[in-house]
């Protein structure tokens, strides 16, 4: 990684502004309730960065948003619950103010001495923090001596509390610097995007095309195979002139699919079987049928057995493997099965020491439901982020933080 990291810096008696991904889902929307943190995963993924820090002697103001405010009148979405959760999980006095920036959090990170904590509130209460205002960023960056992102997920968004204040601390001449899970995120989707181990396979699926022609044209150029299955499948299949029935097929990306196909060649890999329902429903009776007698009457909802043993085959020898999309409507258990088979595929991949990497929300959602997150080399906790990083683009959050 060519970004410097909260290792390569001093934070001994320094204030340090972490902006972390604190985006966690809450228990109710109603201010009146006592609303709780339901899953805490992104508030224990910070703790490497928040803890080292501590343990260097830093005091340590976090900053993230929430939800999507449209105003602090969404009372809903203030971070006091995460300020409860976080005190049980780190080993330090946690402190939370009711401002993003102002008189209140100024007087507290003052105060705050090394080994103490300090949570902002939700910075998307401040009207500044999507429009990257400069002044904004200047406030928070006045707070502290040094700034760490540690939040991936907001990297490709050049927001107050990510660009801005990493500009503005550099502009007052102090380190801007990526903390642990950044730097994970950067060495896991950066070395797949720019130079990646070959064999390299690639497998796309989820809903849409429409959304993922940029990186599926990147990937073409980076990736020996892509292996392409779920409703993204069904496009492509249309763009071969199968009946698709009442599959989501997007009609005006076939002419797309149709280049796509032409410019990969036997690079490109599509499933050979699916299976198909009636109706999408948790009870539909399921069937598996060829990709060339797909009935009229019938709707794909996942690959077949055929195709994930095909898939699995196509992985075997690979040295690097990026998968973003599931391979059907995993949300329902019996259309689960072609993206459960093929996390376990890749599960035991990365268990023999192939590099398996895997990005987007529902991806990771869909190897989170399998129980094999742990398992895989990297599962990305960015959705938009980890997209737009595989696709070679520069995320503004990071190409701002300071270089080796
Ligand atoms: P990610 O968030 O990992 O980038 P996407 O958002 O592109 O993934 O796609 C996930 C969605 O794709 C899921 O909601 C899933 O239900 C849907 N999907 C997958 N296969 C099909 C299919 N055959 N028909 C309709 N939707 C599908
Ligand atoms: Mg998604």
């Amino acid at each position: 990684m060519n970004k410097k990291s909260v290792e390569d810096i001093d934070v001994k008696d320094k204030k340090v502004l972490v902006r972390v991904d604190f985006n966690v889902p809450l228990s109710s929307k109603d201010p009146a309730e006592q609303i709780e943190v339901t899953d805490d995963t992104r508030i224990r993924a910070a703790l490497p960065t928040i803890n080292y820090l501590l343990d260097k002697g830093a005091a340590v103001i976090l900053a993230s948003h929430l939800g999507r405010p449209k105003s602090p009148e969404d009372k809903h979405l203030t971070m006091d619950p995460v300020a409860e959760r976080l005190g049980e999980l780190v080993d330090a006095p946690v402190k939370k103010v009711d401002e993003v920036v102002g008189p209140e959090a100024q007087a507290a990170a003052e105060a705050l001495e090394p080994g103490q904590v300090l949570l902002l509130e939700n910075t998307r209460f401040h009207d500044g923090e999507k429009k990257n205002d400069p002044e904004l960023a200047q406030k928070l960056a006045a707070m502290a001596d040094v700034y760490v992102d540690d939040a991936f997920g907001s990297a490709h968004r050049a927001h107050a509390s990510t660009e801005g204040a990493a500009r503005a601390m550099r502009e007052k001449g102090g380190p801007a610097v990526a903390g642990y899970l950044m730097e994970k995120e950067i060495q896991a989707l950066g070395k797949a995007a720019q130079d990646p181990p070959h064999p390299y396979v690639a497998i796309m699926g989820g809903a849409k095309i429409s959304d993922k022609i940029k990186l599926i044209d990147n990937l073409l150029q980076k990736a020996d195979k892509i292996l392409i299955g779920g409703g993204m499948a069904n496009t492509f299949l249309a763009a071969k002139k199968y009946e698709m029935g009442g599959s989501l097929v997007e009609e005006e990306a076939v002419a797309e699919a149709e280049r796509l196909l032409r410019t990969a060649g036997a690079r490109l890999v599509l499933p050979v079987d699916v299976v198909v329902v009636d109706e999408i429903s948790a009870d539909a009776e399921t069937s598996v049928v060829g990709v060339e007698n797909i009935p009229a009457s019938k709707i794909a909802v996942d690959i077949g057995p055929e195709t994930v043993e095909n898939f699995g085959r196509e992985v075997q020898n690979a040295k690097l493997v990026v998968w973003n999309g599931p391979m059907g409507i995993f949300e329902i258990d019996k259309f689960a099965h072609g993206t459960d088979y093929l996390a376990k595929i890749l599960a035991d991949l990365a268990e023999e020491g192939t590099e398996v990497v895997i990005g987007g929300g529902d991806s990771a959602a869909a190897v989170q439901k399998a129980g094999l997150k742990e398992k895989m080399t990297h599962v990305s906790t960015g959705g938009g982020a980890s997209l737009e990083m595989l696709q070679g683009e520069t995320l503004p959050g990071i190409a701002i933080l300071d270089d080796k």
